[in-house]
């Protein structure tokens, strides 16, 4: 490391000298000529210095070519290997393609390197939130979608406290040792160390999560005060935990399954208006003090608004990156990179029982909560949930807002880069608007749903043709009672709150799991041959392991589409891989000598055994489910085909971890958390971490990340029954993915039969963000057919103008703007999410006006009545 950084701080002279070095060689080569065997045999000398010097090149070449392989290469021993020489005639030899793609290789991480290095000298702040440069906007025509990203985005996770462990081998534990509104304690229905042969309880004590001597915790009710336990890392606890749970359970199951709602949701009550907009107060609270002001205010409150904006493209598991949170007066936007570590405070309000969350469509918010601040919820009502039961004909927070609030919001903010800071104007304005009027919309909501419960008891809702067909649904058929309709919303809502967080496991051999390989063939739909299969998984399993190692998502180390087209192309040399996937991913740059190897191992290892393979060549069945983040793996069995022998993807594996081609070994276990910190610290200073623009979704992103899930059906809302906690781990053994916890039971709610609710009508029903995604997706398969899509890439700095804040389309009803978008068919640029978006000076041209309306923010922010 010493020398590679004196040479990096020396640059230009080391490279002067290394230039010189080189053509003094050239120079001395070049004058050596054609009698050198003549001159050998003249002068021993001559002969034993040439010797001495093919030697010392021969073993410098080595060296780079060693380094230039993960895999165990055999070293060159002698010209006949690169070329042979057959009566003055040459040819290849054995290691002559392998030698051109290490130099390839080579020259490939050359340029990486420069690249980052010349970002580097021009941005002096490295890995400090706030280096980046001002946002840009890009508008991607064809598709309704502005990316806002930034150029040299520092990675915010590398200032992370607790240290990330993208290990599938170790579980997710708690973030939390502390448990605010407690009715049962944290260890409620965990094991103790009292209980015979449990390891985990030992542990658990040992953690202090656990006390000694109560197994199964308190009994059922009792409240308790939990102490304070000592500040453990979630890295340790996981370690401790690995290989003896999937998951430990949701900590606030008891009090979930024991919410009693409060009786004015079950009352009408005149809908407040929101307040508004200018003149409510607005925080951005990015300080320990302002959030201590915050919890103040709203301990003192009834309802609270909470949405959330996430990250997941530059990172493995994704992080949350901002919190918005509005009450009935104030508006808040909370950093959440800033204060990580410090939001677990949160439970104070969103386990409070007696204060309502109001979320809309709460499920990834529920599991990222918990996921990076230990943050639960006990009182949701989830206005996605409640546009169902009262049969909405759309579920999406857009069309709410239009609704109730006449607020046309432009949801393309989603997919902006919200790492970003500071937060631009324009992308806080969005953020805040999806908690101002939550408020609102829940008033409306709760009052619709108890006039209809009211009106409709004994009325059938579920017969066409009846009278009051149509008018609530989520598997209500005749209304059983006033309340009934509030409280499936309610139930459906705590079953979305019991929502526990599981990490991704990755199995190689079978394919399952939500990252796994069979369902990415289930949407993929074409036949493979076994060779093609046979790379397709080595290359799978080589990019889950490199973007766990490097902590990117699997669709920035290598996206779908270049998967499948790797698999299918099996390129056999670097060139060619290069040019299968473009544009190419820094990491496939990195290791495309590897890549090539590994395919042409994984296609021998398959063509060896074709005969028994063949049977299997229609394996990729097209089959409907598919999983996404956000939603229950439907994992059908794949019938594994034996066509990739375990070394290949034992290789696989050891290209993507053990060592980083420019920075050595990544420490050796996952335990090893703070080495493992500071060696991606390193890497990133460096240039390991191409920290290229910062695009969400990537618009050459392909087909089948986008397809519609066909939501499993949910379980049926079961009879009141007696209660029945999780009374050991056991039923957490089990892997599971994103699972609620056991459906509710019994909730402690005025009194209705539960007995006749059914959810099969609505089997179709999506949250908002899946049925967006799959709208996208069938529009960009018209869109671009080349694979690599085209793109209108019109970049242009917003930041500074502060006119600029609102894209005044966004006051424009969707369909309008689609049609806007869609008129100027500007010659197509190719869309790079690797490459620089824009370049300095593209960044201080003025705006591009006619992109950019400059219609008053207020017209668009007021709210109607
Ligand atoms: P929202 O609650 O709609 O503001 O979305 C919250 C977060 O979910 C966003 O910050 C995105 O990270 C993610 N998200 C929402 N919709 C999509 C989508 N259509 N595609 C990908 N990510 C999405
Ligand atoms: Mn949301
Ligand atoms: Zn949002």
């Amino acid at each position: 490391m010493a020398q590679s950084n004196s040479f990096v701080d020396n640059f230009d002279a080391s490279i002067a000298t290394a230039f010189g070095a080189l053509v003094k060689a050239t120079k001395a080569a070049g004058r050596l000529g054609d009698d050198i065997a003549y001159h050998r045999t003249l002068d021993e000398s001559v002969d034993t210095r040439l010797e001495q010097a093919s030697q010392r090149t021969l073993s410098m070449a080595n060296h780079l070519w060693m380094t230039s392989r993960a895999d165990s290469s055999l070293p060159i021993t002698a010209a006949d290997d690169i070329a042979i020489n057959t009566e003055g005639q040459w040819t290849s030899g054995p290691q002559f393609s392998a030698v051109i793609d290490a130099v390839d290789t080579l020259l490939e991480r050359i340029d990486v390197g420069l690249d980052e290095l010349a970002k580097n000298s021009a941005h002096q702040l490295r890995n400090s939130v706030g280096a980046q440069s001002a946002a840009v906007v890009t508008s991607v025509a064809g598709r309704d979608v502005r990316v806002v990203h930034a150029q040299n985005m520092p990675r915010p996770q590398l200032q992370f406290r607790d240290a990330i462990d993208n290990s599938p081998n170790t579980p997710f534990v708690w973030r939390i040792r502390t448990k605010p509104h407690a009715r049962v304690p944290l260890d409620y229905g965990l094991p103790s160390a009292a209980v015979a042969g449990s390891t985990l309880g030992q542990h658990l004590q040992t953690l202090g999560i656990s006390r000694p001597g109560t197994p199964g915790g308190s009994g059922a009710g009792t409240p308790r005060r939990n102490k304070p336990s000592p500040e453990l890392s979630a890295a340790q606890l996981s370690e401790a935990l690995a290989g003896t749970v999937a998951a430990l359970p949701h900590p606030y199951e008891y009090e979930i399954k024991h919410y009693e709602a409060p009786p004015r949701l079950f009352a009408e009550a005149e809908a407040q208006a929101p307040r508004d907009w200018d003149t409510t107060p607005f925080t951005f609270v990015d300080t320990p003090a302002a959030l201590a002001a915050m919890l103040t205010h709203l301990v003192g409150t009834t309802e609270i608004a909470i949405d959330l904006e996430h990250h997941n493209f530059r990172s493995f598991q994704g992080f949350t990156c901002l919190i918005q949170l509005s009450s009935r007066t104030q508006d808040f936007v909370i950093d959440a990179l800033a204060l990580r570590d410090s939001l677990h405070q949160l439970n104070a309000v969103t386990a409070d029982p007696q204060i309502i969350k109001v979320f809309h469509g709460a499920e990834s918010d529920i599991v990222w909560l918990q996921r990076d601040f230990g943050v639960y919820v006990v009182g949701l009502f989830d206005t996605y949930h409640a546009s169902h039961v009262l049969n909405m004909p759309h579920h999406s927070l857009a069309h709410l807002l239009h609704v109730f609030c006449a607020y046309d919001t432009d949801k393309r903010y989603q997919l902006a880069d919200w790492r970003i800071r500071p937060v631009p104007a324009e992308m806080m304005r969005y953020a805040r608007a999806d908690t101002h009027f939550l408020l609102h919309i829940f008033d409306r909501m709760r009052n619709d749903l108890v006039q209809r419960g009211a009106r409709l008891v004994g009325e059938d809702v579920a017969t066409p043709g009846t009278p009051h067909f149509g008018q609530l649904a989520g598997g209500i058929d005749r209304v059983q009672s006033a309340a009934q309709p509030m409280q499936v919303v309610l139930q459906r809502s705590a079953q979305t709150a019991l929502t526990v967080y599981v990490k991704d496991s990755y199995d190689a051999d079978t394919g399952m799991g939500p990252g796994g390989w069979a369902q990415l063939l289930r949407k993929w739909r074409q036949p493979l041959t076994p060779a093609q299969f046979s790379v397709l998984r080595a290359l799978h399993a080589w990019r889950d392991a490199c973007a766990r190692d490097e902590d990117e998502s699997t669709r920035y180390v290598l996206p779908n589409h270049m998967l499948f087209a790797l698999a299918t192309k099996s390129p056999a040399d670097v060139p060619a891989l290069l040019a299968a996937c473009h544009p190419t991913p820094p990491p496939v740059r990195m290791h495309a000598a590897d890549l090539v190897a590994l395919i042409a191992r994984a296609r021998s290892a398959a063509e060896s055994r074709i005969p028994e393979a063949l049977a299997h060549e229609e394996a990729p069945r097209p089959v409907a489910p598919v999983h996404t983040r956000f939603a229950d793996p439907v994992d059908e069995p794949v019938e594994p085909v034996d066509v990739l022998t375990p070394d290949v993807l034992a290789s696989a594996q050891a290209i993507a971890s053990p060592t980083s081609a420019l920075f050595g070994p990544t420490p050796p276990t996952a335990s090893d958390s703070d080495a493992k910190r500071r060696a991606l610290q390193v890497r990133a200073t460096l240039v390991l971490q191409p920290a290229k623009p910062t695009t969400v979704l990537a618009p050459t992103e392909p087909e089948f990340t986008l397809v519609t899930a066909k939501r499993k059906r949910a379980d049926p809302i079961r009879p009141a029954e007696p209660v029945v906690i999780s009374e050991t781990y056991a039923e957490y053994h089990a892997p599971k993915q994103h699972k609620p916890a056991p459906p509710l039971d019994a909730m402690q709610l005025p009194k209705i039969a539960l007995g006749d609710i059914d959810d099969s009508s609505d089997d179709a029903d999506e949250p908002k963000v899946k049925k967006s995604i799959s709208k996208k997706s069938k529009k960009k398969k018209t869109s671009t057919k080349q694979g690599v899509s085209s793109a209108d890439v019109t970049p242009f700095e917003y930041a500074e103008d502060p006119d600029l804040e609102v894209i005044g389309e966004s006051a424009a009803p969707v369909s309008d703007k689609k049609k806007k978008n869609k008129k100027p068919n500007r010659p197509a640029k190719s869309f790079d999410p690797y490459s620089q978006i824009s370049t300095t000076k593209e960044l201080s041209k003025k705006p591009n006006r006619s992109r950019v309306s400059q219609k008053s923010s207020n017209r668009s922010m007021t709210f109607k009545k």
